[in-house]
């Protein structure tokens, strides 16, 4: 429950935000080149994953870490540096990317929830490279509706893309491929450099997975992973959201509620079983196994029937059907994220092959964060910070030291602005993000962000979480759900799992109206006039 001076407090924040709003002007760091690499220019591969939750990366020593999902991450991260306060502007897939390509926000590139078309016509950092002399390449999971602009080379994925024998889309048109789609994108992008490897210009690859995504369709070599083992479940499993705003009860994405049997975790549909289960998803869910060959089928059939015989036979209810689903799903999830450890595992390979590791900027991340089960949920979109987070690894031999770790503050806002420093070109003044390099030798500088902004768009929607925008320090976090006029407040040192929302309690009452304040500022300084 909030405290009674709720009321009195909410006005006052709302007055301070807009005086905020109305007299601060924008405000954008403007990179200089002087820390700029010596020598040649690096190549840069660029790998990306989607929903890829720092909790199943064994580098970044969360929940399940401990059943070792990514040895090959794990291993770029030990040559190069892990950023653990890395964060999204805005937690979902086709904003992120936008977001990666114009070092703008959101409500800046025009790309504010899935489902908008990005205006493929603006400045982008491939752009800019392309112009200063790099060979540029996309591939894989593109998600922003149009055609890429500013690629020598693009294939990918249409929407969403499928697992199985995906459809893929390149300059001479659309062509199904036979395969997973972790493999297919893999393959793609080493036949790429396999076919660049004599240029002698620098070039940009950017290999863009759908895996870890919902559905959650493993390749089958990995569909006995951890079959035989129960997965660390998360405290919060059944959190009831009592003490958040009314936001996080009115949304939908609970794997108790919300993830379906059938079209989530590949349990049949059997004759006379309630239709609420699957719903419309049913179809959808058809659809992605049907994609199968029969040999795919086979092996995929193998695997499940038995564990499905199992779970029909069990007849599980209540807290005993949730920690199962939560069991199968997280097993996939994990299965999915083999894959595409696998896949970095072959490219960095491939660098090392071909004599290109001392001088190719390697980073691995992903578009968002995901709830893994925490508090009930799966999905993304919220402030907190399981779908805040973005992993970030970068290895860049003789720039980053190996080993290393950094807690600065960044955002996907500031890739674009890296990339172009590290390749000596010019980082326009309005791009809204900041160059990495002050901070990629391991030190913060002193005027470094001390804070983040934050802006979730798409509402109503999938999953229905309310819009809201915010302002995260390295131990405060204050969100505004402001269609609600409800505001959240947390500790992060105290409540690092978000459970105790202390907007309004006297001992912070000084500290939130300075980080309202704060807020009101950053909002303008990103030319967040809505
Ligand atoms: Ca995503």
């Amino acid at each position: 429950m909030l405290p009674s001076s709720r009321p009195r407090l909410l006005t006052s924040l709302t007055t301070l935000l807009a005086c905020a709003a109305a007299t601060t002007t924008a405000a954008t760091a403007a990179p200089t080149q002087e820390d700029g690499p010596k020598g040649s220019r690096p190549n840069i591969l660029f790998i990306f994953s989607d929903d890829h939750a720092t909790d199943a990366i064994g580098a970044y020593g969360g929940r399940l870490a401990e059943v070792d999902p990514t040895p090959r991450i794990d291993q770029l991260a030990s040559e190069g540096m892990v950023f653990r306060r890395s964060f999204c502007t805005n937690s979902i897939c086709g904003p992120s990317r936008a977001v990666i390509l114009t070092g703008k926000h959101s409500h800046v590139n025009g790309f504010q929830q899935n489902g908008n078309r990005f205006d493929g016509g603006q400045p982008t950092f491939p752009k800019m490279l392309k112009k200063a002399g790099y060979t540029t390449a996309m591939i894989g999971k593109w998600h922003l509706g149009s055609d890429p602009q500013g690629f020598d080379y693009w294939d990918v994925l249409p929407g969403q893309g499928a697992y199985y024998n995906p459809r893929l889309k390149r300059a001479e048109g659309p062509r199904v491929v036979e395969g997973h789609c972790t493999d297919i994108v893999t393959d793609l992008a080493l036949e790429w450099l396999e076919g660049n490897k004599d240029s002698d210009q620098p070039w940009l690859l950017m290999c863009q997975h759908k895996a870890p995504h919902r559905t959650w369709m493993p390749a089958a070599r990995h569909l006995d992973l951890y079959a035989d083992s129960d997965l660390p479940v998360p405290d919060t499993l059944f959190d009831q959201h009592a003490d958040n705003s009314s936001a996080a009860a009115r949304s939908e994405m609970t794997i108790a509620e919300h993830m379906y049997l059938f079209y989530d975790l590949f349990v049949p549909p059997v004759e006379g079983a309630d239709p609420k289960k699957g719903g419309s998803l049913d179809a959808s869910g058809q659809r992605n196994i049907d994609r199968m060959t029969p040999e795919q089928r086979a092996l995929w059939d193998a695997a499940y029937g038995p564990r499905n015989a199992a779970f029909r036979a069990a007849d599980l209810e209540g807290e005993d059907l949730v920690r199962w689903k939560y069991q199968r799903y997280v097993k996939n999830y994990l299965r999915c994220v083999r894959g595409v450890d696998e896949s970095v595992g072959r490219l960095v390979d491939w660098l090392a092959a071909n004599g290109l590791d001392e001088n190719t900027i390697v980073i691995y991340s992903s578009d968002q964060g995901f709830y893994l089960g925490d508090h009930g949920w799966y999905d993304k979109r919220w402030m907190y910070e399981e779908s805040l987070e973005m992993p970030f690894i970068i290895r860049w031999p003789g720039v980053v030291p190996a080993g290393g770790a950094s807690d600065a503050l960044i955002q996907n806002l500031d890739y674009a602005p890296t990339f172009l420093e590290a390749a000596g070109a010019e980082v326009p003044a309005d791009m809204q993000g900041r160059s990495l390099l002050p901070v990629l030798g391991g030190d913060t500088p002193d005027d470094w962000r001390d804070a983040i902004y934050y802006r979730y768009f798409e509402f109503p929607g999938p999953h229905q979480v309310a819009k809201h925008y915010g302002i995260r320090t390295d131990r405060y976090k204050l969100m505004y759900f402001h269609d609600l006029d409800q505001w959240e407040f947390y500790d992060l040192q105290e409540d690092p799992d978000e459970l105790t929302n202390v907007f309004g309690a006297p001992e912070h009452t000084a500290r939130i109206a300075r980080l309202a304040t704060r807020l009101g500022e950053m909002k303008a300084e990103a030319l967040d006039a809505d």
